[in-house]
């Protein structure tokens, strides 16, 4: 079995890696972080959502384990002080793989994939943009951004702006709206629309100076005037534990003081 590492090296100290390595070999595993079957990150979500765009070609056949390391870690379900319990148990069935499919948009001739959200901003001018859902057209929107969230990004950048959490069970997309101009020229929806999973989100503009933002990474100069976002067949698995439990999860990520 072959473990790929990704750390958040602002977080540990230099031994921190050499020690990890040493433990996974101590368990007859090798460190392999080209072609691995499962990656562990160490660090917290922003860790988690950096790995998945560095093993995006391998999603296939690649296993998160996320290790939380004094972040908040939604997806992070695990301490580093289980290691050892995770390193002896990972072929058996102590743990679940959950599996969870990418938002995805074709920009610029390219296909992008996230697991949180695929949002496009203007926070300097208005951005107007027409809205459709399956083709059929739902606003003109006015304001300083879109957002397009997949159930587990819910709880990410969509929560700050007051998005309804959608419970990592769900296989949906949600609409939400940043800023919105509402007045008695311009109407928007305002509130967040939740769609299947098998809607296709079409947003129409003039997209030169908004940035369109994808997880933790952005794309500028857009050369294209129509962004479709969709839930690809991409999933991300990651290995969880068997009580994970989403209200649980709400409750002490968002709610119990550490
Ligand atoms: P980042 O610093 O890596 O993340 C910002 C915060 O969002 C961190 O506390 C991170 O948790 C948390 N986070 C990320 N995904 C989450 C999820 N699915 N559920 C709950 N919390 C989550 O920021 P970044 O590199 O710029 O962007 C990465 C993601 O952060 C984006 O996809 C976006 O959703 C989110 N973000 C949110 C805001 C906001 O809420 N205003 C602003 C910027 C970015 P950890 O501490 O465990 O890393």
């Amino acid at each position: 079995m072959k473990i790929g590492l990704f750390i958040k090296y602002e977080v540990v100290d230099k031994s921190f890696e050499e020690s990890i390595k040493k433990k996974i070999m101590s368990f007859g595993y090798s460190i392999d972080n080209s072609n691995p079957d499962y990656v562990f990150s160490f660090g917290g979500d922003g860790t988690f959502l950096k790995a998945v765009q560095k093993y995006l070609s391998q999603l296939d056949h690649v296993k998160f384990v996320c290790v939380n390391k004094g972040k908040l870690g939604f997806f992070c379900d695990f301490k580093e002080e289980e290691l050892d319990e995770i390193l002896s148990n990972l072929d058996g069935d102590k743990y679940s793989l959950s599996s969870y499919r990418l938002l995805t948009a074709r920009i610029n001739n390219e296909d992008i994939f996230a697991v949180n959200e695929v949002r496009i901003e203007n926070p300097f001018h208005t951005l107007t943009s027409e809205v459709l859902v399956n083709d059929s057209e739902l606003e003109t929107f006015r304001g300083n951004g879109l957002v397009v969230c997949s159930a587990i990004g819910s709880s990410a950048y969509n929560k700050s702006l007051g998005g309804a959490l959608l419970d990592s069970a769900l296989e949906v997309m949600q609409i939400k709206e940043i800023a919105p101009i509402s007045n008695c020229l311009y109407t928007s929806l305002i509130n967040p629309l939740v769609v299947p999973s098998t809607s296709k989100i079409t947003f129409k503009g003039n997209f030169k100076e908004v940035v369109l933002g994808y997880d933790h990474l952005t794309k500028k100069e857009l050369s294209t005037s129509e962004i479709t976002i969709s839930l690809s067949d991409k999933k991300v698995k990651i290995v969880s534990k068997k009580d994970r439990d989403y209200i649980k999860k709400i409750n002490s990520s968002f709610l119990s003081r550490r």
